[in-house]
């Protein structure tokens, strides 16, 4: 029986991701998220319903577009199956863990990994994180937060604070190079989300595995070492390894040490 749900939510999450593009696009273009429908970005023709299949129209069309043939980006089909595969991911979790509201978990779960979805693509492509989704996700964490676990609340508002200060710190003491604004807001609502200790563990994994890429990318010589490396998909990876495993490796590290 659970694998019908998780079929329901894998292509629940297709169709999400196919959204999370359309956001994404109409953040670059500056356009309402609701506006008219869908155009090939190249041709401007209005595409049909047999162009909109998350993943399989990509697959179908061996990716480009069927009016002009210009070669469609590989980021949708992966924007799409990402969101599908984290639904899943996220669905099970909350599903076997059956704690108190759990439908509220699992939904407010898949609000946050769409929002993190746009903000690593965006940040990866453009060394920005948009303000508009940034701002909505601080407010409906804040929100959830209240609503659902007002217990938590100061913890989460306490650890957003310091996390917030913590990189307005390096901000400053660096001139801003390497980590902008945008690094800081995204800090702020990783302590909304995380809590104490938490957002220090995602922290902490975010430095490890960006200086590890970074460094990687030096050595095969596709950065140079003063050229830009955007910190956000970092910070993001550290985020959602601590949602999911973040509780087990501190009990596992006090085990160890203490
Ligand atoms: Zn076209």
């Amino acid at each position: 029986m659970l694998y019908i749900y998780l079929i329901i939510i894998f292509i629940f999450g297709l169709l999400i991701g196919s959204f999370l593009n359309v956001v994404i696009f109409r953040l670059e273009t500056e356009e309402k998220i609701v506006n008219d429908r869908s155009r090939c970005p190249n041709c401007k023709h209005i595409l049909s319903w047999k162009d909109l299949f998350p993943v399989l129209s990509y697959v179908f069309l061996k990716g480009k577009c069927r009016y002009c043939q210009k070669k469609i980006s590989i980021q949708y089909p992966l924007v799409e199956l990402m969101t599908a595969s984290f639904f899943v991911l996220i669905f099970s979790y909350f599903f076997s863990v059956t704690e108190k509201y759990f439908v509220a978990n699992i939904i407010f779960y898949f609000f946050v990994i769409s929002v993190f979805i746009v903000i690593s693509v965006y940040d990866l492509r453009h060394y920005i994180i948009p303000d508009k989704v940034i701002y909505t996700a601080i407010i409906i964490t804040a929100l959830f937060n209240f609503i659902f676990f007002n217990s938590i609340f100061f913890n989460h508002l306490f650890s957003a604070i310091v996390a917030f200060g913590f990189f307005l710190t390096i901000i400053i003491l660096t001139k801003g190079q390497g980590m902008g604004g945008g690094d800081a807001k995204l800090g702020f609502l990783m302590g909304l989300i995380l809590g104490w200790p938490l957002v220090f563990l995602a922290i902490f994994f975010a430095s490890v595995s960006g200086s590890i890429v970074g460094m990687a990318l030096i050595i095969g010589k596709k950065k140079k070492i003063k050229s830009m490396i955007p910190f956000g998909p970092f910070l993001i990876f550290g985020t959602v390894l601590s949602i999911f495993y973040g509780e087990e490796i501190v009990r596992w590290y006090f085990d160890l040490f203490l």
